[in-house]
């Protein structure tokens, strides 16, 4: 197990080493909304109410066992870190606070920032502020960058914005969370922009990639190095709750347990459910879920990793364990990734001799990519052979889109 070292990280409680974080969930907001609507009309909200509701969930999270939490929550979902400093006050939780653009719809930012020349470097900027002096003007800082894709993919706005969250990743050291849609398969395309700009794939956890039962993607995006979140239990629109306990545990089988993080993404507070106000619940996986995939098999050892261990292993940038006979995740980050047009190949094999990490041949004798195709500079010399001596130019090296991506079905949430 590759439990995380002596890196402090910053919380609502100050900097404490990460070892000491215990049982953390990694992707629960206390409260999520639109910020004009509080600007504007203030009168709708109640701060102390808000905060005695949510500190009522808190609690119930507490008596589970757990003393952080990861909150999510950056420009466009509200984020307002006075609020969790009350909570923190009012039931001694800890919280890890984030820095970033959520985007509108997931495709613009502002014009007044997108406007600006290098716009993506000035963004960094901004979020290198939150992580180094502090947050909206007080002495707590973020621990942790989050972007989002969703079903309208990397869109040009939603690309600067992942740049920037790299680069101030960078700057800092900060890993990154991305909220992204697996029915689009948009988690490969952003871990793909992560790596071009040369963050290390133990930094990153692509979030909400439970909500697809698709193995073959899964597995794809797990082998270019990050963690992964299973963490939206409970939200059945996305897929429903039996499909996310088979999947998980298949997940567990194939030996992906040390690179996953459970969790439901709640919010607790909607602006929009807030009259009357509405909890949604921090505690379903320790009612429902971890109980059912014990009941079914699952280590609870490895269970009680993926909302402890692993959350503090990625917050500390440490590669996970080695999942079944894989390397060591975050070994070798990809240089590259290959691609093959199967309607030219004539099934010579000299690719899957050559680089049988990245080619095979398929029940019809026609070249398959396998996984997302990633090259790893050990590999690279012998790619670019295989590359070179196909007969009818099927194959293909460069920093492209690995092809196979999955289409989608329903986006959102936050
Ligand atoms: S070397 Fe080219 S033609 Fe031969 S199997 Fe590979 S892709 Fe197909
Ligand atoms: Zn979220």
């Amino acid at each position: 197990m590759t439990e995380a070292g002596s890196k402090m990280i910053e919380t609502t409680a100050g900097r404490v080493p990460v070892e000491s974080l215990g049982k953390t969930l990694s992707h629960e907001h206390l409260r999520a909304g639109n910020e004009g609507i509080r600007r504007q009309w203030p009168h709708l909200f109640d701060f102390d109410e808000e905060v005695a509701m949510i500190a009522a969930e808190v609690r119930s999270a507490q008596a589970h066992g757990v003393e952080t939490v990861c909150d999510p929550s950056c420009m466009d979902l509200d984020r307002d870190v006075r609020f969790n400093i009350a909570v923190a006050a009012a039931t001694g939780m800890r919280f890890v606070m984030a820095t970033g653009i959520y985007g509108q719809a997931y495709e613009t930012v502002p014009p007044v920032l997108a406007r600006r020349p290098n716009w993506e470097d000035y963004l960094a900027e901004l979020f290198v502020h939150d992580l180094q002096v502090g947050i909206q003007e007080t002495s707590v800082k973020a621990a942790f960058l989050k972007c989002a894709a969703d079903k309208p993919g990397l869109t040009p706005h939603m690309e600067k914005v992942h740049r920037a969250a790299a680069r101030a990743s960078l700057a800092t050291g900060a890993p990154i969370m991305a909220h992204s849609d697996p029915n689009s398969g948009t988690g490969i395309e952003q871990m793909r922009l992560f790596l071009e700009e040369g963050v290390a794939p133990e930094l990153v956890v692509i979030a909400h990639t439970g909500d697809t039962d698709d193995l073959d993607y899964i597995e794809r995006l797990l082998d270019l190095g990050c963690y992964i979140g299973l963490d939206r239990y409970g939200s059945d629109r996305f897929l429903p709750l039996e499909r996310r306990h088979v999947t998980t545990l298949a997940l567990l089988e194939r030996g992906h347990g040390p690179r996953m993080m459970l969790g439901q993404d709640a919010v607790i507070s909607l602006d929009i459910r807030h009259d009357p106000p509405f909890a949604a619940h921090i505690t379903q996986i320790f009612e429902v879920a971890i109980p059912e995939l014990v009941r079914r098999g699952a280590d609870p050892d490895m269970l009680d990793r993926m909302v402890g261990a692993n959350v503090r292993s990625w917050l500390a940038g440490e590669a996970p364990a080695p999942a079944g006979e894989e390397a060591p995740a975050g070994e070798e980050a990809p240089v590259a990734f290959v691609k093959a047009d199967r309607s030219l190949c004539i099934g010579s094999g000299q690719c899957s001799a050559l680089a049988p990490r990245q080619f095979r041949l398929g029940p019809d004798d026609r070249v398959e990519v396998i996984g997302a195709g990633a090259v790893p500079p050990a590999d690279a010399d012998v790619v670019a052979d295989a590359v070179q001596l196909c007969p009818v130019e099927a194959i293909s090296m460069d920093s492209g889109r690995p092809g196979q991506a999955p289409t989608g079905k329903e986006g959102g949430g936050v």
